[in-house]
This record gives C-alpha cells, structure tokens and sequence, in this order.
C-alpha cells in the first residue's frame, strides 16, 4: 500500500533522514521506534507531503507521490494525525470535525452521519460538541484529532506520538480506537515513544536511530530482541 525508498530529508544543513526504506500492506499497523531526534516525525512529515524530500521516493497505491502537495495526499487517502494534537483551538469541536472533511465531495447529510460515527466512537466529543477544541482536556483533543482525521475516510492513517501527555485511561481508549481502525480496513503507520505499547498493538515495526532504520521485523520478534528490548523496553 505504501512503499519509501531511500527517503533523504535535510533541514539546511542537517541531514535528517538517511535513506530511509519503509513499506507497510493493507491493513496492516506498523510502527516506528525510536529515541528523540531519530527522525520518526520527519518520516511521517514528509511521507504527508508536509516536509520536502531531498531524494527518494513515495509510492501510495501504485502512485508515485512523492512530489504530491500536502492536500493532494489527503484527497488521495492519506491522514496525518500530527504530534501534540493541532486541533483549531478557536474553533468547535464540530468545526473541527466539518474541517476534517474538506476534501471529501459529498452531502451534508452523509458528512453529518460520519460526524456521528465518529461520536460513536468518542462519546465525550459528542457532550462536548459545542464547546471550543482549547478548551478540551489534552486526551480529549487527541481524540478530536483523531476524529478529525478519519473524517477525510482515509486508507492510511499517520499517527505520531498519539499517547504522548495523556493519563493511562485514555491512552487506553486510544489504542482501543486504533484497534478498531485496523479492524475496519484502515492502515496505520504509527510514531510511538511508548515501544511497549506500540508493538503490542502492531504488526511489524522499523527501529530509526539517528536518521536511519537499524532494524525491522514483526512486532512480536522486535520485541523480543535483545537489543531492542534494552535500547527501548526498559528491560
Ligand atoms: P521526537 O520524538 O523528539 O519528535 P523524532 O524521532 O520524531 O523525535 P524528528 O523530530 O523527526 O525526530 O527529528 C529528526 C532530526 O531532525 C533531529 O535531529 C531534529 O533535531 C531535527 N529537526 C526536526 N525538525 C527540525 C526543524 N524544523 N529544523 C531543524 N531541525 C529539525
């Protein structure tokens, strides 16, 4: 579904990404490790078409995307759900969730029955439907983003850092959600500080460090290797 092949980002003269390969197949959930700086937020930046590429590229559903402009992507599929939430904090939380639907060419009608799924799926969104994004707790603005995000009715979906800052309840509630992504078709590619967390729920996984993947497997060999597990899984 989406293939990176020796994707090499600079920021001037920092040269950030190092011949990155990464591919991850339909409905699947991959995730990214990695310390601070190893580059997984630029991964997933410039695979969104948010950050340019130096070299490389990025292929999505046999589409070469790697000169694609940001919103181009996300007609084509792809949602990003940044790091630290970026929810409109001026904004409703149903204007936020309408604005997630800017790319999508439909009525009202079936705009407002995704609105609904997605209270479903976040109760709490619904209570609070009026009330302004700033206002909400930092786990209910992940879930907003999230919301956010699914309203564009992505097949993939970037996830950077989704339990960062967040009390254990709703990391769990937010993992619960990721599963029931997964269970309905989409794609992930996850950016997580929390390895453990992550490749429990993951299929596969890359290990970045300093700009390059040092390792890759299934989620269930990574965390069983012994580097791994002292470099990243507190053993
Ligand atoms: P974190 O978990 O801290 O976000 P990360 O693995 O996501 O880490 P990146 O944010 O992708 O790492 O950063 C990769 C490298 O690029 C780091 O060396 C970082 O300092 C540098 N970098 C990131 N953003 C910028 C920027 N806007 N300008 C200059 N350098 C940057």
């Amino acid at each position: 579904m989406l293939k990176v092949e020796n994707l090499n980002v600079y920021y001037d003269n920092i040269h950030a990404l190092k011949g990155i390969d990464i591919s991850v197949n339909k409905g699947e959930i991959v995730c990214l490790i990695g310390a601070n700086g190893a580059g997984k937020t630029t991964t997933l930046q410039s695979i969104s078409g948010l950050i340019p590429k130096k070299e490389g590229s990025v292929i999505f559903e046999d589409k070469d995307i790697t000169k694609t402009k940001a919103n181009i992507i996300t007609k084509l599929g792809i949602a990003q759900v940044p790091e630290g939430r970026r929810v409109f904090t001026g904004l409703s939380v149903i204007d936020n969730l309408k604005l997630g639907a800017f790319t999508i060419k439909d009525s009202q009608e079936n705009i407002q029955r995704d609105i609904e799924k997605i209270y479903e799926r976040f109760p709490i969104l619904k209570e609070r439907k009026n009330q302004l994004a700033g206002t909400l707790s930092g786990g209910e603005q992940q879930m907003l983003a999230m919301g956010r995000a699914i309203m564009s009715r992505p097949r993939l979906i970037l996830l950077d850092e989704p339990s960062m800052g967040l009390s254990p309840l709703f990391v769990e509630k937010i993992f619960e959600v990721i599963k029931t992504l997964k269970e309905e078709g989409v794609t992930i590619l996850l950016v997580e500080q929390n390895a453990n967390l992550a490749l429990s729920i993951s299929d596969r996984a890359y290990v970045l460090e300093t700009g390059k993947i040092v390792s890759s497997g299934s989620a269930k060999e990574l965390s069983e290797d012994s580097s791994v597990k002292e470099a990243y899984l507190g053993a």
